[in-house]
């Protein structure tokens, strides 16, 4: 029997009409959203996610203000410039998009977006929040995830899920995100002995390694959930996830496809949290 498949992109459709809507309402009230993204070098994929984020800006009535910066960038140049951001009334969210140069401490530079306009979540302030489970930007790509899982019904609580990849984007807030939903987590990383030991007792299996084909069906327990958050390029060049569809599509009880499953999921998320950092941004006046 076929696994059923989790439309992402029609589950983020959904959502982002509920987000434009909800950001006309604040337009009525004299708030439009607002978000700077920051770009710095000439990183080709990042350009191309970066126009996304500002396309769906667009689409949804909310402001967006790209800062190109050179490759040359100082730290202390982007400093000032995220401290600007962080004075400016008209931008809610600030999003300094990854990688930057390598010359550039990405930690540091985190530290200095203010925590209410941490859209990313990336900010330890907001991280801490969520571990201890109170009121957070959570990461756009696990906020997808759990938003998706919650639109087809399923049940979290009281699950085994096992998350495949521990970075601080997607692997551990993820498995933090399901240890709040009251989940049994298990994290497994290039580290693990024997990966298929754990994967294959999983009702709810994410997949953040970045490598193609890495879960075949027989790390897969009949009927489980599974969840493909890479993003790779096979040989031929097409974009395709860590999950080799088409084996344990037979296997899974719902499976996301790559694409059309977590990538619009994330960008919705940012929607999301920038809607969020406007309204916070009222509570404030
Ligand atoms: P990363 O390289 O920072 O982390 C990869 C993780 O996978 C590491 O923790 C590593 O230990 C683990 N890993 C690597 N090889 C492994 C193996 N053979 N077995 C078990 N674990 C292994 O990557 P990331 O930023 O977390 O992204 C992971 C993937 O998700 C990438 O393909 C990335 O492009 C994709 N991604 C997709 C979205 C989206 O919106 N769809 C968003 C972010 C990242």
């Amino acid at each position: 029997m076929a696994a059923e498949l989790i439309d992402g992109k029609e589950i983020a459709r959904k959502k982002q009409a509920h987000i434009g809507s909800e950001v006309q309402k604040l337009k009525a009230e004299g708030i439009t959203p607002g978000l700077a993204v920051i770009l710095a070098g000439n990183n080709q994929a990042s350009r191309t996610y970066v126009k996304n984020k500002q396309k769906t800006c667009d689409k949804l009535g909310m402001n967006s203000m790209l800062i190109e910066l050179p490759e040359s960038v100082t730290e202390q140049e982007l400093i000032r410039k995220i401290n600007e951001l962080n004075e400016s009334e008209d931008i809610h969210g600030i999003l300094v998009q990854l990688p930057l140069p390598s010359h550039i401490n990405e930690k540091a530079i985190i530290e200095i977006i203010s925590p209410d306009k941490d859209v990313d979540g990336f900010h330890p302030i907001n991280i801490g929040r969520m571990m201890t489970a109170q009121d957070a930007f959570i990461p756009c790509t696990p906020a997808g995830i759990v938003e998706m899982l919650n639109s087809i019904g399923a049940d979290i609580s009281g699950k085994h899920v096992v998350v495949i990849g521990r970075s601080n984007i997607v692997g551990k807030p993820a498995g933090q995100l399901f240890l709040n939903e009251d989940a049994t987590v298990t994290y497994c990383h290039s580290k693990t002995a024997d990966l298929k030991e754990y994967t294959k007792r999983a009702d709810i299996l994410v997949a953040a390694a970045g490598k193609t084909k890495l879960i075949t069906k027989d790390h897969v327990k009949n009927g489980a959930i599974v969840i493909d958050v890479g993003m790779n390029r096979n040989e031929e060049g097409k974009l395709c996830g860590d999950v080799d569809f088409e084996a344990v599509k037979h296997k899974a009880g719902f499976i996301t496809p790559v694409p059309g499953g977590v990538g619009p999921m994330t960008i919705t998320m940012l929607m999301h949290n920038t809607l969020k950092a406007a309204k916070l941004s009222i509570s404030k006046i």
